[in-house]
């Protein structure tokens, strides 16, 4: 009875307050015609939650967790910068990723070569082989680009890292992104003179990961988009001094990727093809500009063709022997494995171009205390955001052109 005199005074008292409060201030649903039914990240979200929960099962909850989570940054070092932000960073607790790796079981250290695992050869569909056969003691070496560092904060720390401030000279002495970003970069491989290709490079996150290297013989930067082409060249000119940008070794150029082949078939020893896709993290964050509103449907549907033409352009771009990592920022399987296996079967059908998939296991196994990998991938190696850890998702599969 108390309580039902408690209700009934509470609702005088908001009906009072509505009375107080002029008409015109009050705050309104907006009207039913203009209301977005269906946003973005909530179509997003829904694709998700019915195509993940399926492909990654039991694991798909915490994922989903860390997705909707504040994702962590980590902060790639400009070896052109003059002030020495390494120290200042580990005085902070953060911690270089690619030289705090475990070495326990795992081949780190300089190449040996690895044997084939998978060739063009075989059916498309085997290119799946039960990697779990083989333990951390058994994998074959991997080398890695040199001089590329990412400081992190320690796992389950979500610390973030200020802005960072412009040397004396106006070079600023690191750029925030995404650690695992940094992955497909010192997967890569660049070794001293390498001729490299960065096909998909803007915004430049990865174009400036390969450029601290410091080891690039000449630089092909391409992406299609002008704008995003633009906002690359900013982010370079504030990160590598003028020189280097003007020199004749990189060359920034706007290009339809899928036609790279018809162009410069054969060339280089390193391509990175990094594709445009569902951009997981962002379709359920932003509704704007999202791949997953109604009047993109058309353009999301046509991403794994898209995948695939650049995947195939990449690989033409290579010269035998030359290698290739394909990467996305996606958990999707019809935009990561299925892509790399057409890749490698019409490449051999129709091209004539062998491909050997290059086991990672090493890699994921040196950086299991940083990121959190998807296990037992048949193909390429995924990392899977987690609360604790919450970097990616990002998928990479390397491959390497035999003929
Ligand atoms: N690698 C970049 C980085 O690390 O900052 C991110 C690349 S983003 C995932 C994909 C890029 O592909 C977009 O910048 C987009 O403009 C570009 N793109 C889309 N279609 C393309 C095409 N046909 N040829 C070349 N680039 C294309």
């Amino acid at each position: 009875m108390a309580l039902l005199m408690e209700t009934r005074l509470l609702l005088r008292k908001v009906k009072d307050l509505r009375c107080l409060t002029q008409k015109r201030h009050r705050v309104k649903e907006k009207w039913a015609a203009t209301r977005i039914k269906h946003p973005a990240t909530g179509l997003a979200l829904q694709n998700f939650d019915s195509t993940y929960s399926v492909q990654l099962g039991p694991l798909w909850p915490s994922v989903r967790a860390a997705l909707l989570s504040e994702r962590k940054y980590g902060a790639l070092l400009n070896n052109y910068g003059h002030d020495d932000v390494q120290a200042e960073l580990q005085a902070k607790g953060c911690k270089d990723f690619p030289s705090d790796i475990e070495t326990e079981g795992s081949t780190a250290q300089p190449c040996l070569e690895q044997e084939p695992e998978v060739t063009g050869e075989e059916e498309s569909t085997h290119v799946s082989v039960n990697k779990s056969d083989l333990d951390a003691r058994q994998l074959p070496a991997l080398q890695l680009s040199p001089n590329i560092k990412c400081l992190v904060f320690p796992r389950g720390d979500i610390t973030r890292f200020k802005p960072a401030r412009p040397d004396m000279f106006g070079c600023l002495g690191y750029y925030l992104m995404d650690a695992a970003s940094v992955l497909p970069c010192l997967a890569l491989n660049v070794q001293e003179g390498h001729n490299v290709l960065d096909l998909c490079a803007a915004p430049g996150g990865k174009t400036l990961a390969l450029l601290q290297t410091k080891s690039i013989g000449f630089f092909g930067v391409n992406d299609a988009s002008v704008s995003r082409t633009t906002r690359l060249r900013k982010v370079l000119g504030s990160y590598i001094p003028k020189p280097l940008l003007s020199d004749e070794k990189l060359r920034i150029t706007t290009f339809d990727g899928t036609k790279w082949g018809e162009i410069e078939k054969n060339t280089f020893d390193r391509v990175l093809v990094d594709v445009p896709c569902t951009t997981d993290r962002h379709s359920l964050m932003e509704d704007d500009n999202n791949i997953f509103s109604k009047n993109r449907t058309g353009e999301r549907r046509r991403l794994p063709q898209l995948q695939l033409d650049l995947l195939l352009a990449g690989i033409e771009a290579a010269c035998p022997g030359g290698e290739i990592l394909y990467s996305t920022c996606t958990l999707s399987q019809i935009q990561n494995l299925s892509v790399v296996e057409q890749a490698i079967h019409t490449a051999r059908e129709d091209h004539g171009i062998q491909l050997q998939v290059v086991d990672l296991r090493p890699l994921t196994h040196m950086f299991r205390k940083t990121f959190d990998f998807a296990p037992d991938l048949p193909l390429g190696e995924m990392v899977v955001p987690h609360l604790a850890a919450n970097f990616g998702p990002i998928y990479m599969c390397k491959l390497r052109r035999l003929t």
